[in-house]
């Protein structure tokens, strides 16, 4: 049902490293970008499979979810809706998931709580309603995630990610274990808290000591910045020419920065951070960078 990933390895020169390496997950897709392809890829075949063709799924007004979601769907000649968490907004990520033919369904915070029941009420006629949870969390996007390290043709000493929900970082995980590897994954919560992940991860895969839970990259919190990592973003996209958004990939990177500067990882060891994707995430944030 679908064509090969496209997401190769890239060398990065940038100091004191000599030896590190981005998964290019950002190239899958413009708008069915990084881990949110990995995370569908599954439940998409499941949905076929069960012959459902009408995806409902959830997500906040700035969600990547939502907007690979309905990318995916109008690819893949299958309807799509959504709950939207919150009042009635318009802004880029929507305005990109209705023109591929997402319909937009808003409710507040405190009925988005209840997702099957959302479900159910709007959807119980609709024998085609095929229900996504939100950012695609389930047993499926794991087994997507796990890909990642599966197309991999070298090993490597440290592999670092982002973790909004966590699963992402549970396929990885449980890739690695599989192959026995004595590569170290480094997760990187982007919300306050994240010892929660490890929770999460645990509901798939057994915890490992190949997981390295690091809490203190989190800024102030989701979607939250300092000017510290606004620095850094401009910086690090000046000196690399890759671009890194400043909910998710960015937090990830300076992370990288600040454990070589702790002594916890070598100049030489070799590293590889998968690049997410999520660069429309800059929608959100266009008030940070305008001071330039
Ligand atoms: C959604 C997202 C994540 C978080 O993935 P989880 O599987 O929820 O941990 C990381 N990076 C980017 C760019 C994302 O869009």
């Amino acid at each position: 049902m679908f064509q090969k990933i496209y997401s190769p390895v890239q060398k990065i020169e940038i100091n004191p490293f000599s030896n590190f390496f981005v998964k290019r997950d950002d190239l899958i897709d413009p708008y069915i970008s990084g881990n949110k392809w990995r995370k569908l890829k599954f439940i998409l075949e499941r949905a076929k499979f069960e012959g459902k063709n009408h995806l409902i799924t959830f997500g906040g007004a700035y969600s990547n979810h939502l907007v690979a979601t309905a990318a995916a769907a109008a690819r893949f000649g299958l309807k799509s809706s959504a709950f939207v968490r919150g009042e009635a907004v318009k802004n880029e990520m929507l305005l990109l998931c209705s023109l591929f033919g997402m319909k937009l369904i808003f409710v507040d915070r405190e009925r988005y709580k209840n997702k099957k029941e959302l479900f159910e009420q709007n959807f119980n006629t609709d024998q085609n309603a095929f229900f996504i949870n939100e950012g695609g969390a389930s047993a499926e996007a794991v087994t997507g995630c796990a890909e990642i390290i599966d197309e991999l043709e070298e090993t490597y000493d440290h592999v670092f990610v982002a973790a909004g929900t966590g699963t992402t970082a549970a396929g990885l995980l449980k890739a690695i274990q599989a192959k026995d590897h004595k590569t170290q994954l480094h997760v990187i919560p982007v919300l306050k808290g994240g010892e929660f992940i490890r929770e999460e991860i645990s509901r798939y895969t057994s915890l490992s000591t190949h997981l390295n839970l690091h809490n203190e990259f989190h800024f102030g919190g989701y979607a939250k910045t300092t000017p510290e990592l606004i620095s850094f973003i401009k910086k690090f996209i000046a000196e690399t020419g890759l671009l890194i958004d400043p909910v998710y990939t960015a937090k990830m990177f300076y992370a990288i920065f600040e454990l070589q500067n702790q002594g916890k990882i070598s100049n030489n060891d070799k590293i590889l951070a998968i690049h997410t994707g999520g660069l429309l995430g800059f929608f959100g944030m266009k008030d940070k960078f305008n001071s330039f």
